[in-house]
């Protein structure tokens, strides 16, 4: 088994990956089939924690919450990432992984609340923590928590899974000519305003010296890949 690079990560995982080809909610298909590349880095000693987006249910800046009150339609969307994170919790313990999902908002018949030394514990039992509800906090993302939860868990990047292998300089799907990174500084990706994740992310990650590797996670074995150091997708860093 290759040495990892990094050994204990967070992917973020957004919604709209969970939909697979439809508009809206889960598509168990897409589901298992990344989960079976998470099965893959934790069979290879990788510590990983997820955080996961709801935007396939729903975003509370979005024309369904259209006249709603801000917080309450966040509110909302934090709830959406936990059925998110209970479905990724079911197709990963089919595959025989033990999981943990800890909630950001406390629902306690429904999963853990979120403790960081607690979630420490069960990286460290090799069990996969699934974090759910962001930050728990309205006018925030799962980016932002992705970045969050990484630096308190002591992760040593943030994996973000994306549809893409990487950062491009335009839209690779509408521009024949889009040409892509394999490496990007912090300040590139604010100044040139590259859709890696947002800027209270990125500049939490910058600040703290966290490297944000953005590949795709739909090709299968990519997720060891980036964690043996393989060069998959595009690295932002210092
Ligand atoms: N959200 C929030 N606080 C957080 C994280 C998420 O209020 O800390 C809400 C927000 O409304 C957001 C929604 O939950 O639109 C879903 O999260 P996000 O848009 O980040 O999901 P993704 O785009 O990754 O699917």
């Amino acid at each position: 088994m290759a040495k990892l690079r990094f050994s204990r990560v967070l992917l973020k995982i957004s919604g709209e990956a969970l939909a697979g080809t439809r508009a809206f909610g889960l598509d168990t298909a897409t589901i298992s089939a990344f989960c079976q590349d998470i099965a893959q880095a934790a069979a290879a000693g990788a510590q990983v924690s997820l955080v996961i987006g709801g935007g396939n249910i729903f975003r509370g800046m979005s024309e369904q919450a259209a006249g709603m009150d801000r917080a309450s339609a966040d509110y909302m969307g934090m709830l959406a990432t936990v059925l998110n994170a209970l479905a990724v919790q079911d197709a990963l313990e089919k595959l025989g992984l033990t999981t943990r999902v800890m909630s950001a908002i406390a629902m306690r018949e429904v999963c853990e609340p979120y403790i960081r030394r607690r979630a420490m514990h069960h990286l460290e039992k090799g069990r996969v923590v699934i974090c759910a509800a962001g930050t728990g906090n309205p006018y925030f993302t799962t980016d932002t928590a992705a970045a969050l939860r990484a630096m308190e868990l002591h992760a040593q990047a943030i994996l973000k899974g994306t549809k893409v292998d990487g950062v491009y300089d335009k839209d690779p799907v509408k521009h024949a000519d889009a040409v892509k990174f394999s490496r990007l500084t912090y300040m590139d990706v604010i100044k040139k305003q590259l859709r890696v994740m947002d800027t209270t992310a990125i500049s939490l990650a910058m600040d703290n010296g966290l490297p944000i590797v953005v590949f795709n996670m739909f090709t299968a074995g990519n997720l060891t890949r980036v964690l043996t150091g393989e060069q998959v997708g595009t690295i932002v860093e210092g």
